[in-house]
């Protein structure tokens, strides 16, 4: 079996990782991350359970990751995921595992966002001979499916250069995210919402010549947590895509990279039979972010006199060591390590770690 040097992984190596979890019949979790505090934990969880992780930034989070004081948010969308970046390259590979950098959602007016961390990409391949990110999305599953491919193939092209991958959506995920998205609507477009054959069919012949990509599939999966009963997932939307691509290029099994957002708050189940089907990535954002913050709601409660005073009004006793935010914020960390190790356990990625 392969192995890889603990870090940021890119290029060869990046396709070696998503191949490797393909045939190992398990998914890597991508964690969107917005500070250190939550990067590190992923980290962390990655470590504990000896599994590959992918490490991700919405535009909003590489923009709160920059600092919310920076008065330019296009630059700070674009300094906080370099930041993030470097940051990742700097620590990923003393934690054992190898670590994917990514960004998320990016739609048509986000166009000029990606291609302004290529600007920075490309002046950081030029410096260490590898790509900052290993891959970047592109979101334009609310365009026409002409626009769609024809600026991911322009976009991947560039990308190809430095040995980058390019995640693509093809139908619309349900729930909103970070202003990307939309709104659940029963009444929407079926065709919208699942994935239809015919477009990845489409996708991978347009896109298979120029680089490697991977393909964020709709298959009744949304962004966030509902009660349950508003989310259908169908899994066998996957297959039927992985089928038609299969049997129209006589390729191996599962030629498609295929990437399941909206993974917070699914079934187990669903998880294992979308897995079978060529899903090496699934997206926990929603439940990753309850995980940090519920500790902090937890540890407020039971020490909420030292929120108020730094010494006890009523007997004296001096606060610090429960107002001191590495308190909280490390049981916030923890939170995010113990579920991130769960959703490693729900996706086999746990003990699978190729790092060598
Ligand atoms: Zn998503």
């Amino acid at each position: 079996m392969a192995t890889l040097k603990p870090g940021v992984v890119t290029g060869k190596d990046y396709k070696t990782l998503v191949a490797a979890a393909k045939e190992g019949g398990y998914a890597l979790p991508a964690v969107n991350i917005t500070g250190t505090n939550t990067l590190n934990a992923v980290l962390e969880a990655a470590a504990k359970a000896k599994s590959d992780v992918i490490i991700q930034l919405s535009n909003g989070g590489a923009q709160f990751y920059a600092g919310q004081g920076l008065s330019d948010g296009f630059q700070a969308k674009v300094l906080g995921a370099v930041a993030a970046a470097q940051h990742a390259h700097l620590l990923a590979e003393h934690y054992g595992v190898c670590v994917v950098m990514h960004t998320d959602h990016a739609n048509k007016k986000l166009i000029p966002w990606v291609e302004a961390m290529l600007d920075e990409g490309e002046k950081f391949y030029e410096r260490n001979g590898k790509p900052l990110f290993s891959s970047h999305m592109l979101d334009l599953s609310e365009e026409t499916i002409e626009f769609n491919l024809g600026e991911c193939a322009r976009i991947l092209e560039r990308m190809a250069k430095m040995g980058m991958s390019l995640e693509i959506e093809l139908g619309v995920t349900g729930g909103e995210e970070d202003g990307v998205g939309s709104d659940i609507d029963e009444s929407a477009d079926n065709s919208k919402l699942y994935t239809q054959p015919d477009d990845v069919l489409q996708a991978y012949d347009r896109l298979t010549p120029l680089g490697h990509f991977s393909v964020a599939a709709s298959f009744g999966n949304v962004h966030g947590v509902y009660k349950p009963g508003n989310v259908k997932l169908r899994p066998e939307i996957l297959k039927n895509s992985q089928a038609l691509v299969e049997q129209t290029h006589s390729t191996g099994h599962n030629p498609l990279n295929l990437v399941f957002h909206g993974g917070s708050g699914s079934e187990k189940a669903k998880i294992t039979e979308a897995v079978g089907y060529g899903v090496f990535k699934m997206n926990i954002d929603t439940d990753t972010q309850f995980a940090f913050s519920q500790p902090i709601g937890s540890f407020v409660e039971e020490n909420s006199k030292a929120f108020k005073y730094q010494i006890d009004p009523d007997d004296g006793t001096p606060y610090k060591k429960f107002y001191d935010p590495r308190k909280y914020l490390r049981a916030a960390e923890v939170g995010i390590v113990t579920r991130l190790q769960e959703a490693c356990e729900d996706l086999g990625s746990n003990g699978k770690s190729i790092a060598g």
